[in-house]
């Protein structure tokens, strides 16, 4: 059954998404060779504590920490370690938390240092596509159009579109129904109604769109150990149009502020 949220309702999951990113903004100023998965998951656990909520991965199915960090050819559900980041890594950091009842459930792929541009353009592709989904999300369309602009893009590009993991509904639960697959027909699925809110979060890979699951029982691999990105937006249908309740504004200024001190 699909939970659609009032306007009271999308308010507070905007306040859930917007702690989710302040954390990665914060997490973003600290991205760099050297730095250890654990140390940022420390950082990211004092953030959202201070927003007065609480992590929403941590203890959730029994993961065991606030972040999902998962590096180069680890595609989702990485666990925070810590074996210090390397140039030329990129790092996928998704977070949740849980305030008034409600999720925020939003991830960024970073790179550590510099990267190569074949990766670079993973990134790109990655990111254009989330945003792509997001513009199908209109009342009277269906849960496969998103998928369909997601695959459509990254297969343009000759990448690997998961299949295994799916973006999903989002509210007083984690995972809600609809499912969102990243791939999809035009004009299959769940009709998009007024209040739906989902997660929208298309992993990408640079080769084969194959996963594995480590014997750790969570971190998922590409098949081919080629890197993967991951981007997630929480987005509300509005007035029949789709507005994304999480931003990546922190994010774009700690980076480019980051990016300014190299000049
Ligand atoms: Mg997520
Ligand atoms: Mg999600």
């Amino acid at each position: 059954m699909i939970h659609y949220k009032n306007s009271e309702e999308i308010e507070l999951m905007r306040e859930s998404a917007l702690i989710v990113s302040r954390t990665l903004g914060t997490i973003a100023t600290m991205i760099k060779p050297g730095v250890t998965p654990l140390e940022l998951d420390k950082v990211a656990e004092q953030c959202i504590r201070d927003e007065g909520a609480i992590p929403g991965f941590l203890g959730l199915y029994d993961f065991p920490a606030t972040l999902c960090i998962s590096v180069n050819e680890q595609v989702v559900h990485g666990i925070p370690d810590k074996r210090p980041l390397q140039n030329g890594d990129i790092i996928s950091v998704d977070c949740g938390s849980l305030k008034n009842g409600f999720y925020g459930d939003h991830a960024f792929t970073f790179a550590v240092g510099e990267i190569s541009d074949e990766i670079k353009q993973l990134l790109k592709v990655s990111k254009e596509s989330l945003y792509l989904g997001i513009e199908q999300m209109v009342a009277g369309n269906r849960i496969g159009d998103i998928g369909h602009a997601i695959q459509s893009h990254a297969e343009l590009h000759k990448y690997g579109v998961v299949r295994k993991l799916v973006g999903h509904g989002l509210g007083k639960k984690m995972h809600e129904s609809p499912e969102v697959p990243n791939f999809g027909r035009r004009g299959s699925g769940p009709k998009i109604k007024e209040g739906l809110v989902l997660a929208i979060e298309p992993m990408i890979n640079l080769g084969t769109k194959n996963v594995i699951q480590l014997s750790d029982g969570w971190t998922i691999v590409t098949a081919d150990r080629k890197p993967s990105a991951h981007f997630e937006h929480n987005i509300a249908v509005v007035n029949g149009q789709p507005e994304i309740l999480s931003t990546f504004q922190y994010i774009e200024e700690a980076l480019s502020k980051v990016h300014a001190s190299f000049i």
